[in-house]
């Protein structure tokens, strides 16, 4: 299973500069990749005898070019410049494959990065090591044993960051997930998620929180003068912020992903369609506040590594609205209702609790269905909790291409 460890890095003066320039020749080589697939895409149009533009094709060309027309790229890795378009041909991929859009130019000081393959470096504790330029020192070591598959430097705001991918062929050393059987898991926009044990985990509002003190250094960023250093310096401190804001949001998706597949052996939850529902302006804010998607992600890779099962339901499975006691469903329940009354069976529901259980059942429901043990092992995840019985229920969570390796 490949798993990307993201670890901070202590770089000297020159050490830093090294990483600012070999970014910028990452994203000088992006953006003359995309420029050339660009050109030579609409002249393949025009005279189809002509190639069509592909990654490999345009790595070639630019080494045959470099030497002559950017020496300056002999100065940093080789690897910053390939992997850029290596990467722009997975850009590409996804965007044919109808995941993402059409890629963009990279700009200056917007995710600067540049990526090694697993030759172009070594770690060693507490240090990894970059050609041309020796140790760096690492604020914590590698936590996953395995091959390291390659290493994206990248910055955010004043820091820099090394993203380790690892091919770990064992997470046993994990412990098991605790024996707290199945729970659904319901995502809310007030509440981030509330389960079927009626527990609920009230949403992060970082952004809400700091929001006077962003908008006061956007407003300060404004004023001051194009190209001078004032604005340099409110820039620099607007991202800090920015970078904080999204550390305290990662810190809690990550502790909830955690303490769930650390209890539950099977979860349940909605496939949400967050692309549909970001259109939506009131409830986009929330939404990007709280990572549906890479709540979603995580779980999703953090059971897999403790034998743990995420069933995801279909997307048309009414949750809401149905009745958790009696099956019965309504025709319509509005965001706005927290609280309703069954008319069949009397039953008083919270919305979420509600959804919750339900999520329960369609996953108790997924489980019995694609294994020939049923209700027996759902309340024990321990036993049920073999590579055999995951690799056969897995399919049902594994309906979108999700990466495992954040960068
Ligand atoms: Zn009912």
């Amino acid at each position: 299973m490949l798993i990307a460890h993201r670890i901070a890095l202590d770089p000297n003066n020159v050490q830093a500069t090294y990483f600012a320039r070999a970014a910028g020749t990452a994203r000088f080589a992006y953006n003359w990749a995309l420029a050339e697939w660009k050109r030579q895409h609409e002249a393949a149009k025009a005279n189809p005898a002509l190639p069509k533009p592909s990654q490999q094709s345009l790595r070639r060309q630019l080494n045959a070019i470099k030497r002559e027309q950017f020496p300056w790229m002999l100065e940093v890795t080789k690897c910053a410049p390939q992997m850029a378009i290596i990467q722009l041909g997975q850009a590409f991929q996804n965007f044919f494959a109808g995941r993402a859009r059409h890629s963009q130019f990279r700009r200056k000081g917007v995710h600067d990065r540049f990526t090694l393959t697993n030759d172009q470096f070594d770690i060693d504790g507490c240090r990894i090591r970059i050609p041309h330029l020796g140790w760096v020192r690492m604020r914590e070591s590698l936590r996953f044993a395995g091959k390291p598959m390659s290493a994206t430097i990248s910055r955010v705001a004043d820091r820099w960051f090394v993203s380790i991918t690892v091919d770990t062929p064992d997470t046993s050393h994990l412990p098991q997930a605790e024996n707290q059987g199945t729970a659904g898991v319901d995502l809310g926009v007030s509440t981030l998620v509330t389960l079927s044990t009626g527990e609920t985990i009230p949403a992060p509002k970082p952004h809400k929180a700091l929001l006077d003190q962003l908008r006061r250094l956007s407003r300060s960023l404004s004023r001051k003068q194009k190209g001078s250093a004032n604005r340099k310096t409110a820039k620099a401190r607007l991202a800090k912020l920015h970078a904080r804001i999204a550390n305290i949001r990662a810190d809690t998706v990550h502790k909830l992903t955690t303490d769930l597949a650390r209890r539950f052996h099977t979860t349940c939850i909605e496939d949400l369609n967050v692309r549909g529902m970001v259109k939506n302006r009131h409830l986009a804010r929330s939404i990007m506040d709280t990572g549906f998607f890479e709540f979603r992600r995580q779980l999703e890779y953090k059971a897999a590594m403790r034998g743990g099962v995420v069933v995801v339901a279909d997307r048309f499975f009414a949750s809401s609205k149905t009745c958790s006691a009696c099956g019965r469903k309504l025709d319509d329940l509005p965001l706005s209702v927290r609280q309703w009354t069954c008319p069949d069976c009397g039953s008083i529901h919270d919305r979420d609790v509600n959804a919750a259980r339900n999520l329960l059942a369609y996953g108790l429901a997924a489980l019995s269905g694609s294994t020939a043990s049923s209700a027996g092992c759902q309340a024990c995840g321990e036993a049920g909790s073999g590579p055999d019985r995951k690799t056969r229920v897995k399919p049902a969570s594994m309906k979108q291409e999700v990466s495992f390796a954040p960068v």
